[in-house]
């Protein structure tokens, strides 16, 4: 059970001995959870708990979908509940009219649910912004429809008679007997989920919420890992369906409405779109409240209506104002916090790239062209970047230096020109293609998550170096088969967070780092990908003093190991020490290339770019620490 909970379950699994000498306060609860669950059946709870402990185990299970989708995923379904439908009504019509075991009829749910959710995910996992939401309430409304309509399924009336679920031959015939079976699959659920978002799919996932850009920038196939997610979620409410049928014994349309899938969102955001356990609380408050309100508001009111729908309304904008992310991380403040995480153990080392031989032509950038409607933000750019070489994009603000690096690096198409790195051409190929030949790069708006710990963080830059990376290995992790390859990763993130100076930081926040620091870590990130040539979008900024000459120093010794790098900065004191060649841009276009000496006796870049003064202080200063 060590892995329902959102610490970082990775880090500690590495722990080993260390983290069985202490018992952490969440797997002591998570114990008491469970033993509590499994008693109360056998104690003489009531049957309405028992009924109302089923009903939210059923909820729950698809709020945990919802979790992984909107809450990790960052996609917004109001369409769960036809999912939950597919599930149920697959087993009511195939127990009922063609007497097939339940487990056919689960089966069958989850094969359909299957192609639906690859069909439908297929189609809006590419939608962006409010697309997404509208498409799902539509699938939702025309599912519903469907159920209600179709002769076979009896139409409104739905279908009634559907046989009791057997477990190895014990029937499930009281609410008691459902109980173990949803909570066990509730349990399992949860579990599964935990394991796949402590992994490298599953911080491929949660890097889905840091920008698209970023992830693919990764190596992340972020189409693929969405509709990875969308099928999840989806599988889970068929699962939920099935079970939900068994235990009605008789199904219709209404549950399966988008009144439903409303309500589902709402336990996954007032629980806590974020946590796992969030689902469950969620889940649990909306279910026991709407109870309580159902009794309660007619008799305070004189009327009946369905008037819990007003105030889960009010409740809603409340929590929203006060407690956006949901009770649980409300909760979780209160409860005491775990021992904290040492640093990932040492493993063995991941394989690394041959670097290219010290001169050999890397990047060759021909006359690129990138126009936004009528303005040239790159203007027929050419230059070279040879192995071993550290060469300085410089230039005003504006001048399309970021550009020129979104050119190489696949973030945006060509207009004209080509890009080809050792002798292959890669222009307009994808992002996490790019990534893949070895270039990996940093963002001037730095692009990462705040609430994921920096070592995390910097392990989505391993992305593609798992053990796994070829499959996509989302069953391996959920299955926690992949303890070898995490353990890799995350020393290997460990490393080059030393590296770069942030190896005290490991499990801090991302979010608490100076704005400087998190360009470093995007730097330990870029280094995880084991590139040959890194392309760093002004990693100086925001950096005082003695961490810019540290910096430097890195980028010298990274020269030294045979690594290339293609730098925009702004600090000229930085450039003229460090690079070994410069490119000068003005308004889109390559005004002046040379030696840092020559660079700053260029009458062009004193007139349009620097100034006779500010190239005046630098004098000289420029070939000291090249060759260092
Ligand atoms: P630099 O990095 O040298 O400061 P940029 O490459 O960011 O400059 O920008 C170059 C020019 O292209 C600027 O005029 C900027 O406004 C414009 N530009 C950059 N990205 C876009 C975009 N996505 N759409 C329209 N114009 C853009
Ligand atoms: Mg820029």
């Amino acid at each position: 059970m060590t892995m329902l909970t959102e610490e970082p379950v990775a880090g500690a699994a590495a722990s080993g001995s260390r983290a069985r000498t202490r018992l952490p306060w969440h797997r002591v609860l998570t114990l008491l959870c469970v033993l509590a669950l499994a008693a109360m059946p056998v104690l003489p709870t009531p049957e309405f708990w028992i009924t109302l402990a089923n009903y939210i185990g059923l909820y729950s299970l698809v709020a945990i979908g919802l979790v992984l989708l909107t809450g990790v995923g960052g996609m917004t379904s109001f369409g769960q509940a036809a999912f939950v439908g597919l599930g149920a009504y697959s087993t009511a019509y195939l127990t009922t009219q063609c007497g097939l075991s339940p487990w056919l009829g689960l089966l069958a749910g989850l094969a359909v649910t299957l192609c639906c959710a690859s069909l439908i995910g297929a189609i809006t996992m590419r939608m962006s912004g409010h697309y997404l939401p509208l498409a799902t309430i539509a699938w939702s409304l025309s599912l519903f429809y469907l159920f209600g309509n179709l002769e076979f399924l009896g139409k409104y009336d739905g279908i009634t008679g559907i046989p009791v679920l057997s477990v190895f031959g014990i029937p499930l015939q009281s609410g008691r007997a459902m109980f173990y079976a949803i909570w066990v699959v509730v349990l399992l659920a949860m579990l599964l989920s935990s394991n796949l978002l402590n992994s490298r799919p599953g911080r491929a996932i949660r890097a889905l919420k840091g920008g698209v850009t970023m992830a693919e920038a990764m190596g992340i196939f972020t189409g693929w890992m969405k509709t990875v997610v969308f099928i999840m979620a989806a599988m889970f409410a068929c699962i939920s369906g099935f079970l939900y049928a068994h235990l009605q014994r008789t199904v219709n349309p209404t549950p399966f409405g988008l009144n439903h899938g409303i309500e589902y969102l709402f336990m996954a955001v007032v629980g806590g779109v974020g946590h796992v356990w969030g689902a469950i609380v969620g889940a649990g408050v909306l279910t026991i409240l709407k109870d309580v309100l159902q009794g309660l508001l007619p008799k305070l009111l004189g009327s009946t209506g369905n008037f819990e729908i007003i105030v889960f309304g009010v409740l809603m904008v409340l929590l929203l104002q006060y407690s956006p992310d949901g009770i649980w991380s409300y909760l979780s403040r209160w409860l005491p916090s775990g021992p904290r995480a040492h640093a990932p153990d040492p493993a063995p080392a991941l394989p690394v790239r041959e670097k290219p031989a010290s001169g050999e032509l890397l990047l060759d950038v021909r006359a690129v062209r990138k126009q936004f409607g009528g303005l040239v933000a790159v203007n027929d750019v050419s230059f070279e970047v040879r192995a071993g070489e550290i060469v300085g994009l410089i230039g005003p603000n504006g001048a399309g230096k970021s550009t020129t690096f979104n050119l190489i690096t696949g973030v945006a198409s060509l207009t004209a020109g080509e890009v080809r790195y050792r002798g292959e051409r890669i222009s307009n190929e994808y992002s996490r293609e790019i990534v893949k030949r070895g270039i990996c790069r940093t963002f001037q708006h730095v692009h990462l998550l705040p609430s994921m710990s920096v070592l995390e963080n910097v392990a989505i830059g391993a992305h593609l170096r798992g053990d796994f990376a070829a499959q996509g290995g989302v069953a391996a992790a959920m299955l926690r088969l992949n303890r070898e390859e995490e353990r890799k990763l995350l020393f290997e993130a460990r490393v080059q967070l030393e590296r770069v100076g942030l190896g005290d930081r490991l499990y801090d926040e991302a979010g608490s780092l100076a704005l400087g620091q998190q360009r470093v870590l995007e730097i330990a990130r870029a280094l995880c990908a084991d590139p040959a040539l890194l392309l760093l979008d002004e990693p100086a900024a925001g950096l005082r003093h003695l961490e810019k000459q540290a910096l430097a120093a890195l980028l010298r010794k990274l020269r030294g190991e045979g690594m290339s790098v293609l730098l925009v900065e702004h600090d000229m004191d930085f450039v003229m020490n460090l690079t070994d060649r410069l490119v000068v841009m003005e308004f889109g276009t390559r005004i002046a290339e040379g030696s840092p000496e020559d660079v700053q006796r260029n009458p062009a870049v004193l007139e349009a770019y620097l100034g006779t003064d500010a190239m005046g202080e630098h004098e000289g200063a420029g070939g000291d620490a090249r060759g260092a």
